[in-house]
């Protein structure tokens, strides 16, 4: 399926896959006008490579390559900034020494970040503040961070459409990346030689972003209540039917022998310059791989384990319920949302836009990457080992009955919540679907067996997955979604409820 990148042909064929079986289960739509797909309507934001040219006086500039533009918010219009001039205002220790807010209006300004690895400290973006009337704004002296993100900043952004109107005469300044040589090219010296307030060249051209609607779907399937009392309350159960797509070919054993050694949790880790030592363990690898077969060049990154786990878990509950003669109580919501990786269009979509009402969902319960966990993958792995995360976040009673259901049914789930820490760097509470369901109130468990080197890469194929692990995780799944619909009461949300429109915290 090409990676099920959101709203792309194999993303659509893999969701007609599972609307079919939920057909063949015989479960209710969820979706829209009686079916089971939710339309989520996207956008794909490219930029214009070719429209135009950027010059810099006499200087031509490339395009993701001499520059990388970023726009926040494309629901804004961006100032122009053909005929604009380049003016240097160095770092935010120099801000004492800032021309006016008047001086620098329509002007583009380049400010210097003290790049720390992977995060910059920015400038003050206030539109109130001292760069509020900025054509545009360029940050640089950032390459490491240009390195880490150039596939990012490469790659064309996803975005819900947006029917919201901008306020009247509301603009936002271009805001750019530029390697530290470009800058320099801009000026004719080195960073260091510069004072805030020197001017540079006047620029020519303009950027622009092309937009295509990439639409997508959820897919929404209902398991009926027994309890006609209860069947208008709902358990939901969630996963994400998308993946990243397709990306430059890569050879498939020399990245997994690069990230065994250099990026053990894939893409989580930043990717370094190994060492001779290190260079040595993957040339070693490598060589034995080569022994078993030739080299074999790849592009698409199947998300075998995420999301396909957690998608097929699901679909493998589903007809697990479908099968038992008696349903539980409450009826069982199950959602495979779209626009995950693109960031949580789909369930963002689903929950502010729900087809059963939103206050009748009394918990989600969220896999996502379900089908790993050994000890090659994660220090802590092993035979049960599950990531549990914001389970207590909004109800100790779920949080709770995680671990009731686990004794009761003698899963043999060995549960680590490392993740769950408050300010863990890794953020999981605020990156998969289950936060917009928890921004409303609605009390979650995320379930993962965690990360490993074939995250968010070609080499996350089914041939890595352990399916006994995968097997139990699901089990232990179903058997909890069974207790919460059973229970004799709505779960008790004993945690203050979020400011759904509020940045996640964790
Ligand atoms: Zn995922």
């Amino acid at each position: 399926m090409q990676g099920r990148q959101a709203g792309t042909a194999g993303n659509v064929r893999g969701n007609a896959y599972i609307a079919g079986e939920l057909a063949r289960l015989g479960l209710r739509p969820g979706g829209d006008q009686g079916g089971y797909l939710q339309r989520v309507p996207l956008m794909r934001y490219a930029v214009d490579t070719a429209g135009g040219t950027l010059q810099a006086g006499s200087v031509n500039l490339r395009a993701l390559q001499d520059y990388f533009p970023y726009q926040p918010s494309f629901d804004l219009p961006v100032r122009p900034i053909d005929g604009a001039q380049v003016v240097y205002i160095g770092a935010r220790a120099d801000s004492a020494a800032l021309p006016a807010r008047e001086a620098l209006q329509g002007k583009v300004v380049v400010f210097r970040s003290e790049a720390a690895g992977q995060s910059i400290a920015g400038p003050d973006m206030n539109p109130a503040g001292r760069l509020g009337l900025a054509a545009g704004i360029v940050i640089t002296d950032v390459d490491r961070l240009i390195a880490s993100f150039a596939g990012y900043l490469r790659a064309p952004r996803v975005e819900m459409a947006s029917d919201a109107k901008a306020p009247a005469g509301v603009t936002q300044p271009r805001l750019i990346f530029v390697p530290t040589g470009t800058a320099q090219a801009l000026f004719g010296k080195s960073l260091d030689a510069l004072r805030p307030g020197d001017a540079g060249p006047t620029l020519h051209g303009e950027i622009s972003f092309a937009a295509t609607d990439v639409s997508a779907t959820n897919v929404v399937g209902i398991l009926e209540g027994s309890d006609p009392a209860l069947r208008g309350e709902y358990v939901a159960l969630g996963a994400h039917n998308d993946a990243i797509g397709i990306v430059a070919p890569v050879d498939h054993d020399s990245i997994r022998a690069f990230n065994s050694v250099m990026r053990p949790r894939g893409a989580n880790d930043a990717p370094g310059e190994p060492s001779s030592e290190q260079l040595g363990r993957i040339r070693g690898m490598l060589d034995s791989l080569r022994r078993l077969h030739p080299a074999r060049a790849d592009s698409i990154v199947n998300g075998a384990d995420d999301d396909g786990s957690g998608s097929m878990g699901l679909l493998e509950v589903a007809e697990s319920f479908a099968r038992r003669g008696t349903h539980p109580k409450r009826s069982l919501l199950f959602v495979w949302h779209t626009g995950e990786e693109s960031g949580l269009q789909g369930s963002r979509w689903f929950t502010d836009h729900p087809t059963v009402p939103r206050d009748s969902i009394v918990s989600q319960i969220n896999v996502d990457m379900i089908a790993r966990g050994g000890p090659q993958d994660e220090p802590k792995g092993g035979p049960g080992y599950l990531q549990v995360i914001g389970s207590r976040r909004l109800s100790t009673e779920l949080g709770d009955l995680v671990e009731t259901v686990n004794r009761d049914g003698k899963h043999g789930m060995v549960f680590d919540y490392t993740y769950d820490a408050n300010g863990h760097p890794d953020n999981f509470y605020c990156r998969s679907d289950h936060y917009s369901y928890a921004r409303y109130g609605i009390p979650i468990a995320f379930l993962s067996t965690g990360g490993h080197r074939d995250y968010h890469q070609v080499t996350d194929e089914p041939e890595y997955l352990d399916y006994l692990q995968f097997a139990r995780v699901t089990r232990f799944l179903a058997d909890l979604a069974d207790r919460v619909a059973n229970l004799d009461h709505r779960i008790v949300v004993d945690k203050p409820k979020p400011d759904p429109e509020a940045p996640c915290h964790q």
